[in-house]
């Protein structure tokens, strides 16, 4: 068979030879135990936890072993590549700081050496591999018309775990020079298969890095390599760019784990030593029957990364949480280190949950608090403003407007306090948590019974207010008062006898607290009156329930 005129004659203008091409790619120089891994999204418009998680992962791999992490945008499936999708993969991954040591910028221009990074600008690349394979006789065109849509049944391969026992010869694989030709003279386009071994039903033995040695049922199909509009589908992409670009550990999900044989044959048919895999384990939810099921972008928003920086999560908390996933020795090493940076927590991938991770917002949002709780106020109203100017401008103008207040907000019982309060999770829920500094209170959290009593301490109260100079001061003259109003003043002894007195000096308390924030428990509220200013405070008091 006269492969290599198959080659050219399908191939005419695919010049450039895979040697030319190893050329421009040469091995990197890595020192020992130095690792390249790469985030390898396609832009769907949406960046989805379990990618993020493997983003996640593969930059921790790389930071730890000194090595590099390199960002290939995957968009050869052109019919859903959108320039704003590209956008908003660039938006997460600035708004989570995660940096690439190469990558191809929004406008074109590849940082590092190793690029183009974005796999529509490598067709050239895709065919001159192709045309090498059928120059060796290992791949063949196909003309069916059905080629496109056995694509499917592929690409269905990729994305589950179908099961696929029958072999699948394709009728091209044997076609003449001849009658190849009369296809191409005819003008019909055609894909490229690769033309499988097929071992039969041999299982192939392959190593992870997570999971350790796994084994697959060997590929017994001519799957196609290239499409008929030139590009290539997944697998295809994967040994050619992962090869040239020098990648050593390709992190990815675990669905890929049942078509990797047919990616391990690839590698084989292209004289390529194969690449080290790891295979995490997919992100899932409990439903509200208690069962697992796969985290969905459908009826769940916190599966799309977006969510997170929608609600002002601080970036720090989400990558604790993914590290909490990743392995659950963190949680033992964060109460250790409490100080420690997540940074300095080191893990190899044999170390990866081989465990489903089941997704928590409750516990992410411990998480967060806790994270929040360390950083000073000043920080804290930087983050807010921050993420106020993306996602709540009209909040960010009066923030701005009034930046000495929302600091000392920011700051209560937080600054030099040994426990600071550990109540805010996100910057989303701050305005409301702190409505009462942007507007006064207009419903009020009071029992019924109480009221009469309220408006009358109130009455008393404020006659003759004058803001205290301390919290000691403010709590003495409640007390005081509370206690010729007929409060008890000493706690055993309303205890003793609650029915002696109108209440205690806490109940007095929250009838000023209420008045002035309308909540029944707030921070400091002697902190509060002193952001408020005396007038503001005044003004509050003179409510009636
Ligand atoms: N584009 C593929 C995906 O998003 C990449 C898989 C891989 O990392 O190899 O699933």
């Amino acid at each position: 068979m006269k492969y290599n005129d198959i080659a050219n004659l399908i191939f005419p203008d695919v010049n450039i030879s895979t040697d030319e091409i190893f050329a421009r790619y040469p091995k990197r120089q890595l020192k020992d135990g130095q690792m390249v891994t790469r985030f390898a999204p396609s832009p769907t418009g949406l960046v989805h936890i379990g990618n993020f998680f493997q983003a996640f992962i593969s930059y921790n791999i790389a930071k730890n072993t000194d090595g590099v992490l390199f960002l290939r945008i995957e968009d050869t499936d052109r019919k859903r590549e959108k320039v704003e999708a590209k956008k908003v993969l660039y938006d997460v991954l600035e708004n989570f700081d995660m940096k690439f040591d190469e990558y191809q910028t929004l406008d074109g221009k590849d940082i590092g050496n190793y690029g183009p990074y974005v796999q529509s600008q490598r067709v050239e690349i895709y065919k001159a591999f192709a045309k090498k394979l059928v120059s060796e006789g290992k791949a063949f065109p196909c003309f069916c018309k059905k080629t496109e849509g056995k694509e499917d049944v592929l690409k269905q391969r990729e994305t589950k775990f179908v099961q696929d026992d029958e072999k699948e010869y394709d009728p091209c694989r044997d076609l003449t020079f001849d009658e190849i030709k009369k296809h191409i003279d005819n003008g019909e386009s055609f894909a490229v298969r690769l033309k499988t071994k097929n071992r039969g039903d041999e299982r192939i033995k392959f190593n992870d890095l997570i999971k350790g040695e796994l084994e697959a049922k060997a590929n017994a199909k001519d799957f196609v390599i290239l499409k008929s509009d030139g590009t290539p589908p997944y697998p295809f992409a994967h040994a050619i760019d992962d090869t040239l670009m020098g990648t050593t550990i390709v992190v990815r999900g675990e669905e890929y784990i049942a078509s990797t044989p047919a990616h391990i044959e690839l590698f084989e048919a292209l004289g390529f030593k194969q690449i080290q895999y790891c295979h995490n384990p997919l992100i899932y939810k409990l439903n509200e029957l208690g069962n697992r099921r796969k985290i969905s972008k459908r009826y769940d928003p916190e599966s799309n990364m977006m969510y997170f920086c929608e609600n002002g999560y601080p970036k720090e908390a989400v990558f604790e949480y993914l590290l909490n996933m990743i392995n659950s020795g963190f949680e033992i090493w964060r109460k250790n280190n409490p100080d420690k940076a997540w940074k300095e927590f080191k893990f190899k991938p044999s170390q990866i949950t081989t465990v489903a991770p089941i997704f928590d917002l409750v516990k992410l949002n411990d998480i967060s608090k806790n994270v929040i709780s360390l950083i000073s106020g000043e920080e804290l109203f930087k983050n807010w403003l921050e993420w106020a100017n993306i996602y709540d401008p009209a909040l960010a103008q009066v923030l701005e407007r009034d930046e000495e207040k929302f600091v000392r907000v920011c700051q209560m019982d937080r600054d030099g306090k040994p426990k600071p309060r550990k109540d805010i999770y996100n910057y989303f829920m701050m305005k409301e948590k702190f409505h009462y500094f942007f507007a006064t209170p207009t419903e009020f959290n009071i029992d019924k019974e109480d009221r009469e009593n309220a408006n009358e301490f109130l009455n008393e109260y404020k006659k003759n207010f004058v803001m205290p100079a301390s919290n000691e001061e403010w709590f003495n003259s409640v007390k005081a008062l509370a206690g010729e109003m007929g409060y008890a003043t000493d706690n055993k002894l309303y205890k003793a006898n609650p029915e002696q007195f109108k209440g205690n000096v806490a109940k007095a308390c929250e009838f000023i607290r209420q008045a002035i924030t309308g909540e029944k428990d707030s921070p400091t509220l002697f902190t509060i009156m002193e952001i408020l200013g005396e007038e503001e405070v005044k003004a509050r008091l003179d409510v009636k329930f």
